[in-house]
């Protein structure tokens, strides 16, 4: 039996969740999703499919101004990287060049999807922990003429956050379409796709909006879908936007392929919560997560690879001491009922990796940070017992929402 033991509602089988996606997810969202199954065109699916897009649109800094034409949010069966096909796929013909910006292995993706598809892709990227320059990018569209760039917001292999606001200026000035990849941070950090010049946001369900993973989201502004329109004929089949649009709009009248129903219900329940708490206070909290994390965890040895000032909010990567492998902090801290990620690709022999995001607050996070403590003791590290916890509880403190 572990010292430390995982809160009575959880399952011995189910350890707490601090990997960057899936996050925990809260007992109403768990109990929608065991309400009984309704029929994908019913009135209740309407109002829980509703009840999401709004939610989602709200957290893009939609919905103050009735008078603002809104984006159309897709939602269907399937993952971030459905939702990255179905974006690239609806804006992108196969030889045409498309501008692909990575700051990591979600980046890379990208890359390999447009590929895949038989567009040529101009890759500007950088060292993993650092930004690409927006130089770099404004250099690519010049040359390449491209009409459509890619941007992942917050790689998860790192933690970085792109400046994408600035690569949305650059895309104007090109007359590109901007696809952003918010799989890691929508719901948990601000995102201004209007006022930001954003054209296609997309994400998943199992990240920052605390809901289990099952939903592909693509949030298609008129610009995008006028791009679409210009490619004409079929780009596909069940990720062609054209299908989507009308029993996005009214499930009740419109079949395309059927919804799950249980998911969307499960997300209408997410965003009650999210709501309730309220968009900015929701960010504020993730925030406050971050650098109190971050804080905790330098007090025990664990440093993030990159400056404070260039990572999001959501997730962490962590160089680990020397003499102990990701590997072995992972599996001593599963011991304890925690879940931690080891590093990606290069990254995967020195760091680990830990989400602090979507319902997760500081009671995961003493959990999670006295758990790595414990490890890392045991492991040999020299930590002074009970410093991540204190330092933890100091930026709490230090960061509290006023
Ligand atoms: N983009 C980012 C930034 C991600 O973090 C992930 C998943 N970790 C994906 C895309 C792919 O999402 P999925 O695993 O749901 O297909």
């Amino acid at each position: 039996m572990s010292s430390l033991s995982p809160s009575e509602e959880r399952a011995p089988e189910s350890p707490l969740l601090l990997i960057p996606g899936p996050t925990p997810v809260p007992r109403q969202v768990l109990e929608a999703l065991a309400r009984p199954t309704v029929a994908h065109n019913s009135a209740a699916a309407a109002t829980d499919l509703q009840a999401l897009q709004f939610g989602v649109l709200h957290s893009l800094g939609f919905g103050q101004d009735p008078a603002k034409e809104l984006p159309a949010v897709l939602v269907t069966a399937g993952s971030g990287t459905s939702a990255m096909e179905s974006a690239l796929i609806n804006t992108v013909a196969p030889g045409e060049v498309v501008v692909v910006v990575s700051h990591g292995f979600f980046g890379d993706r990208f890359a390999a999807i447009a590929r895949a598809h038989g567009a040529r892709v101009e890759l500007v990227s950088c060292e993993w922990g650092e930004r690409v320059p927006v130089a770099a990018v404004e250099r690519a569209l010049t040359q390449t003429g491209a009409r459509v760039l890619t941007v992942t917001h917050v790689d998860t292999a790192n933690g970085v956050a792109a400046p994408f606001a600035d690569y949305a200026r650059v895309a104007r000035d090109h007359d590109a379409v901007l696809i952003l990849d918010a799989v890691a941070s929508l719901g948990g950090m601000p995102i201004d796709m209007g006022g930001g010049g954003i054209d296609v946001v997309i994400t998943a369900s199992q990240k920052a909006l605390a809901m289990p993973p099952g939903l592909a989201i693509v949030v298609v502004s008129a610009r995008a879908l006028e791009r679409r329109r210009q490619l004409g004929g079929p780009v596909g089949y069940f990720l062609d936007w054209l299908h989507w649009l009308a029993p996005m709009t009214d499930p009740t009248a419109h079949y395309f392929a059927t919804l799950p129903t249980n998911l969307i219900a499960a997300g209408a329940a997410a965003m009650a919560i999210a709501e309730g708490e309220g968009w900015p206070e929701r960010f504020a909290r993730h925030r406050q997560m971050a650098r109190a994390t971050r804080r905790g965890l330098r007090a025990i040895g664990l440093n993030t690879v990159s400056g404070d000032e260039l990572l999001g909010t959501t997730v962490s990567a962590l160089a680990v001491p020397k003499g102990i492998t990701p590997d072995a902090l992972r599996i001593e801290v599963a011991k304890a009922g925690v879940a931690i990620a080891v590093g990606l690709g290069d990254w995967s022999q020195s760091a680990i990796r830990i989400g602090h995001m979507g319902a997760s607050s500081l009671p995961e996070l003493l959990t999670g940070v006295a758990a790595l403590e414990q490890s890392l003791l045991r492991l040999g590290a020299p930590v002074e017992r009970g410093a991540g916890v204190a330092e933890l509880l100091c930026g709490w403190e230090a960061e509290a929402v006023a």
